[in-house]
C-alpha cells in the first residue's frame, strides 16, 4: 500500500488571518477576522494541515527583529490555540523585495520546505490569501489558490481572474470550498 501523504492548506498571515495593519512587531497588536476560527478548525477536522507562510520584510528593513516575529507568532499560535486551531508551521521570509531569495513570495522558497517538512501533497493542497502574490505563488506551485477579499483581497481580483482562481469573500467561504472539492469524487 502507498504511504499517503499529507495534504495542507497554505495560509497567507496579513490580510487574511489578521487585518491588515502594516508591520506588525508586538503580539497585543493584532485581530483575527471573524470566519478565521471556525473555517481553520473546519480545515483541521478535514485532516488538513495549517502552514502560514508570510513575507516578513520588516525584518530585513530592520523594523523589527527576529525574536520579535517569533514572539508575534508565539502570541499568535497560543490565541489560535484557545480557540480550537492547532497550526502545523509557520513559515515566513524575512528578506527585503531586492533581496533575490528563493524564499520571498511569489517565489516557491517557503513551500517547497514545508513540502520536504511536512511530506505534503501539492496537488491535494490549498493555498488562500489576499494577494496577487498569493495567487501567482499558487500558480507557481500548482497547488490550488483561493483569492479572499479581505485585506487587499479587492486589488488582486485581475489576477485571480487571469488564472481562473476561485474568489471568495473570506476565509469560512473558502474553507467550505476546499472540504466540498476534495469530497468530489
Ligand atoms: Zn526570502
Amino acid at each position: 500500500m502507498k504511504k499517503s501523504k499529507t495534504k495542507a492548506v497554505f495560509l497567507d498571515r496579513d490580510g487574511t488571518l489578521l487585518r491588515e495593519r502594516g508591520y506588525l512587531s508586538r503580539p497585543k497588536n493584532f485581530h483575527f477576522y471573524k470566519s478565521v476560527f471556525p473555517a481553520l478548525r473546519l480545515l483541521q477536522k478535514n485532516g488538513y494541515k495549517l502552514v502560514i507562510i508570510t513575507n516578513q520584510s520588516g525584518i530585513g528593513r530592520g523594523y523589527f527583529s527576529e525574536t520579535q516575529l517569533k514572539r508575534v507568532h508565539d502570541a499568535l499560535r497560543l490565541s489560535l490555540r484557545k480557540k480550537g486551531v492547532r497550526i502545523d508551521r509557520i513559515y515566513y521570509c524575512p528578506h527585503v523585495p531586492n533581496a533575490g531569495c528563493a524564499c520571498r513570495k511569489p517565489r516557491p522558497g517557503m513551500i517547497q520546505k514545508a513540502k520536504r517538512d511536512l511530506n505534503i501533497d501539492l496537488s491535494s493542497s490549498y493555498l488562500i490569501g489576499d494577494q496577487t502574490r498569493d495567487i501567482q505563488l499558487a500558480q507557481n506551485v500548482r497547488v490550488k489558490g483561493i483569492l479572499v477579499l479581505t485585506g487587499f483581497g479587492r486589488s488582486a481580483r485581475r489576477e485571480a481572474a487571469k488564472h481562473s482562481t476561485k474568489v471568495a469573500t473570506n476565509l469560512m467561504t473558502a474553507g467550505r470550498w476546499i472540504v466540498a472539492d476534495a469530497q468530489r469524487p
